[in-house]
């Protein structure tokens, strides 16, 4: 098998190996009330759109088809063994915060029933460890698919989504919480520790 194929294979198992680790969650958070959807807006979903075709859509497309061929370059061994690396390091982290942050995930922007604010185990490290490991997939794309727009649409995507959001949703935690957020804010940095 050619190292072409070996690495998109890496992708659609880690690709898959997310969607089955989230499976449960999912279904946990989904009997918790919605307390508070006034953030879950067309804008929202625009967002969550760009994301999906960035991480989903194009590079499966390319992983199917070899589309854009004319973007397409010759994987180094290292690249994809390094992209096996951070893919795995991305499920880990989605798994530990999933198991941290519990009953009050969300697909979207919300705050459930009786909400509390997590701030241990991955969230004691950094405010958003989520958004980490969704930029690690990304990264984990970018080196897995040797193709520029397939390999980096997870980024754009991804980050479209970021950065249009985390500040909104600081906000909405901030309204919840208050004085509480505020000091969470103070000692934790957004998603890389002690740097961003
Ligand atoms: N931004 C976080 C969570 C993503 S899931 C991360 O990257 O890890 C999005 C939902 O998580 C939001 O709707 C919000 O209600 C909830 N949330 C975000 N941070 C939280 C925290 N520290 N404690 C509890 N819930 C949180």
């Amino acid at each position: 098998m050619s190292l072409l194929a070996l690495s998109k294979i890496a992708w659609v198992l880690g690709v898959i190996s997310w969607f089955v680790l989230r499976l449960p969650f999912e279904r946990k958070a989904r009997r918790m009330k919605v307390q508070d959807a006034r953030h879950r807006t067309a804008r929202e979903m625009a967002l969550l759109s760009i994301s999906t075709l960035g991480l989903g859509v194009i590079p499966a497309v390319y992983a199917a088809t070899g589309f854009p061929g004319a973007l397409s370059y010759a994987p180094a061994p290292a690249q994809v063994v390094a992209g096996v690396a951070v893919f795995l390091a991305a499920l880990w982290l989605f798994w530990r915060t999933h198991t941290a942050l519990g009953r009050y995930w969300s697909v979207t922007l919300e705050i459930k029933d009786r909400h509390e604010l997590i701030t241990s185990g991955v969230y004691a490290k950094v405010r958003h460890p989520m958004y980490s490991a969704f930029f690690l997939w990304a990264l984990a794309q970018a080196l897995l698919l040797p193709n520029l727009l397939a390999g980096l649409s997870g980024l754009v995507g991804f980050g479209t989504l970021f950065f249009f959001r985390v500040g909104r949703e600081e906000k909405m935690m901030r309204e919840a919480f208050g004085a509480k957020y505020d000091a969470y804010m103070a000692r934790t940095k957004r998603i890389i520790p002690g740097i961003y």
